[in-house]
């Protein structure tokens, strides 16, 4: 306990201001029987019907859930599914609130990566519980939390549920990969149905458990930006016994020299500031005083330079770039005519893929090497374009405040952790759209046991059960109302 205080009050300082009146939630208390057994239900319905992009469709399990909605009680008109074709649906619902505040959001993706079932000890897309584990593609990625917004929805449905503000629910297609994001195809076709004040994705965040204790609970507040760039050299070639400085090798290399000994600047946004000062109580010796220290005004340039040498701390307080690829020459006996290599940049927070390539050109301060963008389908293009930065997230006391009783609660002593990651879900769609985003859920899984996109797929029963009551509790704290 007394670990998490530092850590504790800066986050209470930002806390100011709520305006909404809290909801009556009750004790805690042990899932109830009907509870239990439609969560489940619903988790297995999910798990069995295929979302993969190859063979499976997201209209399928949207329209499943959209008939549990209704059949709690749902207006039809509230209930939607939607999409650019048959097989990527998505569905939007709503819990009307009394407008007090602006929406609250919450996204969760109903695809799954593929599965290939001779690889598994069950068949990935039956839902199986075996040896206190539920087993079956999408356990972990994300179904077990899609199955866990729905319960949510239903009960606070059949409750009668009125919050301050409306909460809309959002299960989409093809955050894995596809061509029909559903994310992104609803921000530009019906933004209005799920315009919010702020939101909750389920994809990422949740609570780490080392050998099956809680040791934190994450939320992923901001994400770092994710961008390729091809660099080339070309030249006339020749004989390679008639050799010149001037070789295409030698400028990709010497531009890859210059980058490895470049570090970009340090930065720190209002979530990695949080996360270190949360961490800085929670680890021992030098490493703990360094991240204190880099808090400073000014930062201790020692305490960043002691801290930069890991991997890990290095990319949470500077955008990084890394020579990925490289290819080169036509034949053993030739000059090369070309040289690429590609090098790959996550971004901090606020900065565009397209200010980063011209960093990336002055670094290498070389005419003869052109630096071009490659999109995210793989086209190189000249350059990035008008892409946008992703704001830095503030960490909004309406959505930490709430947090942090609620997970003491559930998980006393266990410190919750503001987490900045890669842009690898859908809530970098998000921010990008410029609602501010975060990733937060309940369900504990073993920091040895993540087997997301993996073959044996698979979540604890009990935590399960625990991120449904979690969700729940948390929901109406942040919907105030009755
Ligand atoms: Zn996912």
């Amino acid at each position: 306990m007394p670990l998490v205080v530092a850590g504790a009050g800066r986050l209470r300082l930002l806390v100011c201001c709520l305006l909404l009146s809290a909801a009556t939630v009750p004790a805690l208390a042990q899932l109830d029987a009907p509870t239990k057994k439609l969560s489940r239900d619903i988790f297995q319905q999910l798990i069995e019907i295929n979302t993969t992009d190859s063979v499976g469709s997201t209209t399928v399990a949207a329209k499943a859930m959209a008939q549990r909605l209704l059949d709690a009680g749902f207006a039809k008109e509230d209930v939607l599914v939607l999409g650019p074709n048959e097989r990527k649906g998505n569905l939007v619902a709503r819990i009307h609130g009394t407008g007090r505040a602006k929406p609250i959001l919450f996204i969760g993706h109903l695809d799954v990566v593929e599965a290939l079932g001779s690889d598994w000890t069950t068949d990935p897309f039956q839902f199986v519980e075996k040896d206190g584990y539920f087993y079956g593609r999408g356990t972990q990625d994300m179904k077990e939390s899609d199955a866990v917004l729905v319960t949510t929805f239903i009960r606070l449905k059949k409750q009668g549920y009125q919050p301050d503000r409306d909460l809309i629910l959002a299960l989409t297609a093809d955050e894995e990969g596809g061509k029909s994001n559903g994310v992104d195809w609803l921000l530009k076709n019906h933004r209005g149905l799920i315009e919010a004040a702020f939101v909750l994705n389920s994809d990422s965040g949740g609570v780490d458990l080392e050998h099956g204790k809680a040791i934190s609970f994450n939320v992923e507040a901001t994400e770092k930006l994710y961008g390729d760039y091809q660099l080339t050299a070309t030249n006339p070639g020749g004989h390679s016994s008639l050799p010149t400085p001037d070789n295409a090798i030698y400028h990709i290399a010497d531009s890859l020299t210059r980058l490895q000994a470049y570090a970009f600047p340090f930065e720190l946004n209002p979530v990695t500031r949080a996360y270190f000062a949360r961490m800085s109580a929670l680890e021992s010796g030098q490493t703990g005083t360094d991240m204190a220290a880099i808090l400073k005004d000014p930062p201790v340039a020692e305490a960043i330079a002691r801290l930069s040498a890991t991997p890990k701390y290095n990319s949470t307080v500077r955008t990084t770039c890394v020579a990925t690829r490289l290819s080169g020459g036509a034949a053993n006996n030739a000059l090369p005519q070309t040289a690429q290599a590609n090098v790959n940049c996550r971004i901090l927070p606020g900065h565009s893929q397209e200010e980063i390539r011209q960093q990336l050109i002055q670094v290498f301060n070389d005419p003869k090497v052109t630096v071009r963008y490659v999109t995210d389908a793989g086209e190189v293009v000249d350059n990035a374009g008008g892409s946008k930065p992703i704001p830095p997230t503030a960490l909004q006391p309406e959505v930490m405040q709430p947090l942090e009783k609620l997970v003491a609660q559930m998980w006393p002593g266990v410190p919750v952790v503001p987490v900045m990651e890669t842009g690898a879900s859908d809530g970098k769609i998000t921010s990008q759209a410029g609602l501010p985003t975060y990733g937060i859920n309940g369900i504990a899984i073993d920091i040895d046991d993540v087997r997301m996109h993996g073959k044996d797929e698979r979540v604890p029963v009990d935590s399960y059960y625990q991120g449904v009551e979690f969700y729940y509790r948390y929901v109406m704290m942040l919907g105030g109302g009755k």
